[in-house]
């Protein structure tokens, strides 16, 4: 039996791993569930699973969760702080779920208190890896990846031979629009962006693959996760999405993770490791997929790429900055504000006009985060202008 706290327990992989959970009542046991202020599906899943606790990162959406959980048992909080309080807890999981850098202090918080944190909230590792990683050492927590390509690597990188490893390679999609011009590219409308052909996802992380930034982030993410240089990481564009990443050793040989697009897969890894679990979903069929295509990446229609390997060989203050610009980014071409190909554009802005120091706390990467998150949001209202 395991306890198990879910941040960011409404969203699309907070969903998956409930999925999991409720399965297994006998192997789980939900202590904390969280999300920003989806009442109905946060009250009905605490219910369902009985939480001890349930927390809107929303205050104002705080009376609502109370009225639903009247009668449960299930304590209601709400605010900021209170998603942190459910953080620290002491499941023995804390699954990270929480999208953008909103999830950087509960992750940190989880791997204060010592235990495994699942995380799928790159934007917390990609903005905060070196202090994250000296608080994992610290802490003596495990972090586990959920991310499927990262969850690959881990399954394929045979840990006692980390200096035997040539180089790890991610795969990624492409996204909708790996076949589209740039001049067909800057009409894209939130609508397509969010329509990933392989995955069912969040809305962020969906605009993210269409501009391959989210590979771009999957690279830092990967850097801090696994023992590799920055030029040891490589992006191959692979359009099936059934290998989900490789490790090529220096002899030559190169291991791979296939599976479907199911996030349960990767979800399931973390949930049940050093163990494996059974999950339900279609099982590969490599007869019916009958090929399995590879081509590089577009470094000319997908420049995210690009600015995200300088942030990564640069480190320092880089990968929060540019974490930071892609949020407010990707949230104004939701709401229709900028174009599509604005949303890099707006990134490497941000990235060349601050260039702090490197943060070595928590409180400095949130002050970048912050400060960055402003620079943006001035070049947003310019080009709305
Ligand atoms: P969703 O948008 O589907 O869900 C986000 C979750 O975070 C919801 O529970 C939401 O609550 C909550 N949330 C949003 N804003 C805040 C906030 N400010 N404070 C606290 N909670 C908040 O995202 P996904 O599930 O798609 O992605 C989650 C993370 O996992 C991302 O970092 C993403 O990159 C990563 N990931 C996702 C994959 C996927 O298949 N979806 C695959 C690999 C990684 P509410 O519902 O109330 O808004």
């Amino acid at each position: 039996m395991k306890t198990v706290t879910i941040l960011g327990a409404t969203g699309s992989v907070g969903t998956s791993t409930l999925d999991l959970v409720e399965r297994d009542p006998e192997a789980f046991r939900v202590v904390a569930l969280t999300a920003n202020c989806d009442v109905t599906r946060l009250a009905a899943a605490a219910i369902r699973t009985r939480a001890q606790r349930a927390v809107v990162a929303d205050e104002a959406c705080l009376p609502a969760l109370r009225d639903a959980l009247a009668g449960s048992g299930i304590a209601a909080t709400g605010g900021a702080a209170a998603v942190c309080e459910a953080a620290a807890m002491g499941a023995d999981v804390t699954v990270a779920a929480i999208v953008g850098c909103a999830g950087l202090k509960p992750a940190m918080v989880a791997v204060e208190q010592g235990g495994t944190l699942a995380l799928a909230n790159k934007e917390a590792l990609v903005s905060a890896g070196d202090v994250m990683k000296v608080a994992v050492a610290r802490h003596g927590a495990t972090l586990l990846p959920v991310d499927s390509e990262h969850s690959a690597i881990f399954q394929c990188l045979d840990a006692r031979l980390a200096d035997r490893v040539r180089r790890i390679i991610l795969t990624a999609s492409g996204g909708p629009f790996r076949d589209r011009t740039l001049e067909e590219m800057r009409a894209i409308t939130p609508a397509q962006a969010v329509a990933h052909p392989n995955w069912s996802m969040g809305a962020k992380i969906s605009v993210d693959s269409a501009t391959m930034m989210n590979k771009g982030l999957e690279m830092i993410e990967a850097y801090h996760l696994f023992p590799v240089t920055p030029a040891q990481i490589e992006v191959v564009v692979h359009r099936q999405s059934v290998i989900h990443s490789m490790v090529e050793y220096v002899d030559g040989s190169t291991i791979a993770q296939l599976g479907t697009a199911d996030m349960r897969t990767p979800i399931a890894g973390a949930l049940a490791w050093p163990d494996r679990m059974v999950t339900p979903g279609e099982r590969l069929d490599l007869v019916k997929i009958g090929r399995l295509d590879f081509e590089a990446p577009d470094p000319v229609r997908f420049p995210a790429l690009a600015l995200a390997r300088a942030a990564l060989e640069a480190g320092g203050a880089r990968p929060a900055i540019l974490n930071a610009a892609n949020e407010v980014a990707v949230a104004a071409f939701l709401a229709g504000g900028i174009g599509f190909l604005e949303i890099a554009a707006i990134v490497a802005d941000t990235l060349e006009r601050y260039d702090p120091p490197a943060p070595d706390t928590l409180d400095a990467v949130l002050d970048i985060d912050r400060a960055a998150r402003a620079l943006a949001e001035e070049r947003v209202k310019e080009r709305v202008a």
